[in-house]
């Protein structure tokens, strides 16, 4: 009788069975858990010898399945170990639940072909693809290069030489539902569409995927986080585009940074890693400064286009007019490239009419009865949303509170609102409102892009989701209506996200040979990441935010955990937070802040606190954590969980 570890994808750790046999490790096996019998794993963990033999339950069915890859086995053990999650919660991430199903007619994956077509580079781009193409087993790069100066055509070359000494290539990018545009470009330069992993790809589609990247048909991947848990047969090289983007951090179940993590995955592959930015993460820009990372410029634009003129429109100065959101000089601006025929971009990051509806009889805010948060009011589909929690109702007509008729008042614009004001300033415009709730699929991204394209639309009005790298050759303006949106948050990487945002934004403007011009409004004008914004000194700005993280010992010269505490219960979960710092532990190089109430201090019917770790570098604190937290009972009702170099503190 042999003792076998069994993972199943559930947040739990290994329990051993009785098998007759030894097992290889990822084999794929089915056991009893509790009364359910489930698919498991064989983990390379060693079995506890003190649990009596005869007491183990024994593998019920050994399935006839390929192998779990050792390095996929090893990658779950390392992210599981950092991010402080059970084994289990991981696994999960890397199987599928159709995992058992065979297709009878499974997809294809055409290979791609490395020598489809060739592109005429630049002597900057030329050396830049030199410089790729010497990386050797496990190296990072930061490809650092300004939108619009061709990072994607070079970094395919890279994709090019893997492919052709028969390695696999991933891709991760942000926002997969917007990749429509990089999908072309692939298949323009490789003569067939990449594999793709995202949350909206069929089960089927997931099921085949999935088992060409285990049996290496599947070339090169794109995908969003997840994809990085895929069984690769042979890694060889990683690719993370837009790597300062925010949404490589997943930020329910299990929190890990994918950009990290990849940087993990590529050194136990070992494969080279590049990550491809025009506004770094201070993390890897510093490693980049400091030579662990090897920098790669790529300073101009692509054939010749040039930087937007940048502006800043200070808008403390009152204008008269009905007309609240949209400057003199932006409507001027506007109007001007209306004449001409060319394309203009509206950004506010803000969903819906208004983020706040109040009534003007007795000053009542209308806010989600589950979370601290005000509701946002949706006008078209006529109705107020949290954003946090999704909770949504009809806009009601009289005030809940004093029941007055028609008090209530739209407060701050959203997306729909600023729709409305330039529809009011230009009525013959073809305008297009660009957020999650007028974008669910690729398909409707698609038909949009055409339509921009085609010259069928004069003023795209939208969020953030139109500042990920998208070409179009006739915009020409871009208008950010609130500059100063995003500093008002405070934390950490308040200012980091802003610029890199922004510049993003105004990157769309421009990109051809006519030249862009994009205007901030502002109530902030003498703001310090505006002024490099405007004058276009990015690297001022990464050295002045450096110096200060620096000074505080703040990431990446320091690391910080985020502890919240959550639940039902105030009075219970307000203790236990207050219990779980009294337990921390004094030494030098560790400090506990907090806990305090956080900045939503309820959410989805449960009260929250939050604690923040600073430690040095050298502390290894997942041990020091695990140790600390040991010490604490934790009543079930209550939830604390960590956060691993947390990005939002909310
Ligand atoms: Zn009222
Ligand atoms: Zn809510």
């Amino acid at each position: 009788m042999q003792r076998i570890p069994v993972l199943f994808p559930l947040a739990l750790g290994c329990y051993d069975y009785a098998h007759s046999t030894d097992l290889p490790v990822g084999t794929f096996v089915r056991a009893t858990l509790g009364r359910k019998k489930l698919l498991g794993v064989v983990w390379d963990k060693k079995p506890d010898e003190t649990f009596p033999e005869n007491k183990l339950k024994p593998i019920l069915e050994v399935l006839p399945l390929p192998v779990l890859p050792h390095k996929t086995i090893r990658f779950i053990n390392w992210v599981a170990g950092y991010t402080m999650n059970a084994l289990g919660a991981v696994l999960k991430m890397a199987l599928h639940p159709e995992i058992e199903k065979v297709s009878k007619k499974p997809c294809v994956f055409l290979p791609p072909n490395p020598n489809f077509s060739t592109i005429a580079f630049s002597a900057a781009q030329e050396k830049a693809v030199k410089q790729l193409l010497s990386l050797k087993d496990f190296q990072v790069a930061l490809l650092d290069g300004v939108t619009g100066s061709g990072k994607t055509e070079v970094y395919f070359e890279a994709i090019a030489h893997a492919l052709n000494q028969s390695k696999q290539v991933l891709v991760l990018l942000p926002e997969i539902i917007l990749t429509t545009a990089w999908l072309n470009r692939f298949e323009k330069r490789f003569g067939v569409q990449p594999a793709l992993w995202h949350s909206s790809i069929t089960q089927k589609t997931r099921r085949d995927t999935w088992e060409a990247v285990r049996n290496g048909s599947a070339q090169v991947v794109v995908g969003a986080r997840s994809a990085l848990f895929l069984p690769f047969k042979e890694l060889g090289l990683i690719v993370v585009d837009e790597e300062h983007d925010a949404s490589f951090k997943q930020e329910d179940g299990v929190l890990y940074n994918a950009r990290d993590m990849a940087i993990v995955r590529a050194s136990q592959a070992p494969c080279p890693i590049i990550l491809a930015s025009a506004t770094p993460s201070l993390e890897t820009y510093c490693n980049a400064v400091d030579g662990r990372y090897q920098h790669i410029h790529l300073p101009e634009r692509f054939a010749g286009a040039m930087l937007p003129d940048i502006e800043l429109v200070d808008m403390r100065k009152k204008e008269k007019g009905p007309i609240k959101f949209i400057s003199k000089r932006l409507q001027e601006a506007l109007k001007e490239k209306m004449e001409k025929h060319e394309q203009s971009l509206l950004f506010i990051n803000r969903r819906g009419y208004a983020p706040l509806v109040l009534c003007r009889a007795c000053g009542t805010r209308l806010q989600c009865p589950h979370c601290s948060a005000w509701l946002t009011e949706h006008k078209g589909a006529g109705v107020i949303q949290c954003h946090h929690c999704g909770y949504t109702r009809k806009m009601p007509n009289e005030c809940p509170c004093c029941h007055e008729k028609e008090s209530l008042v739209a407060c701050g614009p959203g997306v729909e609102r600023v729709a409305e004001e330039v529809l009011t300033l230009f009525p013959m415009a073809r305008i297009a409102e660009i957020t999650s709730d007028t974008l669910t699929s690729p398909e409707q991204f698609e038909d949009l892009l055409n339509r921009i394209q085609n010259g069928m639309i004069d003023i795209l009005i939208g969020t953030q989701m139109l500042a990920k790298g998208h070409h179009f050759p006739n915009l020409t303006l871009v208008g950010v209506i609130d500059a100063d949106m995003g500093l008002a948050g405070g934390d950490l990487r308040a200012g980091e996200r802003t610029f890199q945002l922004l510049n993003q934004v105004m990157g769309r403007a421009g990109r051809e040979a006519k030249k862009g011009l994009a205007l901030l409004q502002t109530y902030a004008p003498d703001n310090l990441i505006l002024k490099a914004l405007q004058e276009n000194n990015r690297n001022a700005f990464l050295s002045e935010e450096m110096s200060a993280r620096q000074l505080l010992k703040m990431p990446p010269y320091g690391k910080l955990v985020g502890i919240i505490i959550s639940g039902k219960n105030n009075a219970l979960t307000y203790q236990t937070a207050k219990t779980i710092a009294q337990k921390a532990p004094f030494m030098k190089g560790l400090d506990v802040l907090g806990p305090v109430v956080a900045p939503i201090a309820k959410l989805r019917d449960k009260h929250r606190y939050r604690l923040l770790v600073k430690a040095d570098k050298t502390l290894k604190i997942q041990n020091l954590l695990q140790n600390w937290l040991k010490q604490v009972k934790i009543h079930p009702s209550v939830d604390v969980r960590i956060d691993i170099d947390p990005y939002s503190f909310f």
